[in-house]
């Protein structure tokens, strides 16, 4: 049998989990607005991300060419003078496009569904507020989806609550079974700051 490098494990556990989200966003297609030029999920977030996962953006942001490579040095260096921690615009996002599509974080491309906190409750992705995602059954005085709004707006499919955390689709029997390494977590500025790009 061929012996997989990290790399390669890392390659098939993010294949296996883009099948799991294209089913998930897939099902939930009624209630999702994401398309081409919406990118205000990348222009407030702390995205938090493991090592392994900056290593694989860095084989991404390696690829680019020069001019996009200043552009994102450039936003970078202006993060980490005005000493962004939270809700920042992300550095990759270039002309409202994700430059490292392919070498996003997990975080990224989970985003956008129903997902439960801590406690199990929905939590709504917060464009819900803007009148995208989940809006339709968003009710903006509770802050809680509305089972009256399902039925008032004749949605076909229940809105499903999924559990999309760093830490549950880390912890994943495949992760385990392709004996990948996430290493330290921390956000995507700290990893920039501490470990810089190439
Ligand atoms: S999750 Fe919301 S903000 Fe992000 S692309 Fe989709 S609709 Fe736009
Ligand atoms: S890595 Fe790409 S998808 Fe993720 S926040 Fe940045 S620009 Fe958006």
């Amino acid at each position: 049998m061929i012996k997989l490098t990290y790399m390669e494990n890392y390659e098939k556990f993010l294949k296996s989990i883009d099948g799991d989200l294209a089913k998930i966003f897939e099902n939930q297609k009624e209630y999702i607005c994401c398309k081409e030029g919406c990118s205000l999920c990348c222009e407030r977030g702390d995205y938090p991300i493991s090592a392994l996962e900056y290593n694989y953006m860095m084989i991404g942001y390696d690829k680019l060419d020069s001019e996009i490579k200043s552009k994102i040095k450039e936003n970078t260096n202006t993060l980490i003078k005005e000493n962004k921690e939270s809700m920042y615009v992300c550095p990759f996002l270039i002309e409202k496009r994700c430059s490292i599509y392919e070498n996003r974080p997990i975080v990224c491309r989970a985003f956008g569904v129903l997902t439960e906190d801590a406690k199990g409750n929905p939590t709504f992705p917060f464009c819900a507020t803007l009148g995208l995602n989940y809006s339709q059954i968003y009710d903006k005085e509770k802050n809680h989806l509305s089972s009256e709004l399902v039925e008032k707006n004749n949605m076909k499919v229940f809105p499903r609550i999924f559990r999309l955390s760093n830490k549950v689709v880390m912890n994943l029997p495949l992760a385990k079974q392709l004996n990948i390494d996430f290493g330290e977590f921390d956000t995507m500025i700290n990893f920039l700051k501490n470990k810089g790009l190439n």
